[in-house]
């Protein structure tokens, strides 16, 4: 049973001192070429052999898992169905190792023998977008049901390649997905370019209404320049346009982040006095809203007699607390400086929230 000894990573206590040192790697890929011939007439030995690469693969040993199930594929009595079962996990072994192209040759094998299935249609979308290929990607997905990833994936493409936004494929987004934050963010982008300011306010509207009270801030955040620091410093939308974003917000449920982003748009074009009303206003929705207490403050700040000690403590603190990073995952709780779509940690999409609590622990 040396291939079981070399398996758990065990030796004889000779080999401690022989001259030749033990070689771990080695041993247990001689470990698997002698389970699979041990095994090569057992029944249920294909399953054992499976079992074992998916537990390589989820260990990062991706080289030993793609030996495993090249060894059983070279086995005369397997099954149509047992070939495509192992060609399916060599797949998904390359695509982990990053060898894409061998990872497509293995999928296409597996849908040859096999047929098609569910998971291996996901599989072959999570491949596309690995690879770049969004088109295929949004494609693959849609042909799955899944719309979300569909126009989501339809958007990369859009705004991918030539480097010009096509606007045909943002509007098929939205056809087939009309709560894509990223397929209106993207419109709005591109009219903000254009300084296309009535288009901006026309596809906002529609796009608030589109993706709901709790995206909407998605939408309303480019038209903010915010500091690395998340300060936002400087409205990107021109002054005469401002009353009529303002008019656009209030035609739509109130909620925190639109009514914080009005106040300010508001600052940011020295409208304070009006400024202040739309922070307190999300303040009255929730008082622990630390983002409008922090304008707020920023804007009595002009008002206060303070010795130099004390203004000098006070923006200290200022400084910390606008260098918290503004977008928190609602599912997961991870931090993020920066609007995200599908939460890199726990994989959920369009969990972002606007992050309301400074106590709020983690990274
Ligand atoms: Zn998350």
């Amino acid at each position: 049973m040396q291939w079981l000894r070399s398996l758990l990573g065990l030796h004889d206590h000779a080999d401690l001192f022989s001259p030749v040192p033990p070689n771990p790697a080695q041993d247990a890929l001689a470990a698997i070429d002698d389970l699979s011939r041990a095994m090569r007439n057992h029944q249920g030995a294909v399953d054992i052999c499976s079992a074992l690469g998916n537990l390589y693969r989820m260990r990062g040993e991706l080289d030993r898992a793609i030996q495993m199930r090249s060894s059983l594929l070279h086995r005369v009595d397997l099954s149509r169905e047992d070939q495509a079962r192992v060609w399916f996990e060599l797949g998904r072994d390359y695509s982990r190792a990053g060898i894409l192209d061998r990872a497509q040759e293995a999928l296409r094998q597996c849908r040859d023998i096999g047929g098609e299935n569910p998971a291996l249609d996901l599989e072959l979308a999570l491949l596309h977008a690995k690879g770049g290929d969004f088109l295929s990607a949004s494609r693959q997905y849609k042909k799955m049901g899944h719309n979300l990833q569909a126009a989501h994936y339809l958007v990369r493409a859009a705004t991918t390649g030539s480097g010009v936004t096509d606007l045909g494929l943002l509007a098929e987004a939205r056809e087939i997905h009309p709560a894509s934050p990223e397929a209106w963010l993207e419109g709005i982008m591109f009219q903000i370019n254009q300084e296309a300011w009535d288009n901006v306010l026309v596809l906002l509207d529609q796009g608030l209404g589109a993706v709901g009270p709790n995206l909407g801030f998605v939408l309303l955040d480019p038209l903010l320049d915010f500091e690395d620091s998340g300060v936002p410093v400087k409205a990107i939308i021109p002054a005469s346009y401002l009353d009529g974003l303002l008019a656009v917000i209030d035609k739509h449920p109130p909620d925190l982040a639109p009514l914080h982003y009005a106040g300010c748009l508001l600052r940011a074009h020295d409208r304070v006095e009006e400024a202040k009303t739309w922070q307190e206003k999300t303040l009255l929705m929730s008082p622990a809203f630390w983002p409008a207490r922090l304008e707020l403050l920023t804007m009595s700040l002009p008002e206060q007699h303070m010795t130099p000690v004390f203004e000098l403590q006070l923006e200290f603190l200022l400084r910390r607390a606008r260098e918290a990073k503004r977008f928190v995952c609602g599912r997961c709780g991870l931090k993020r400086g920066q609007i995200f779509f599908c939460c890199p940690k726990c994989m959920s999409w369009h969990s972002i929230t606007i992050r309301q609590l400074l106590s709020d622990e983690g990274s």
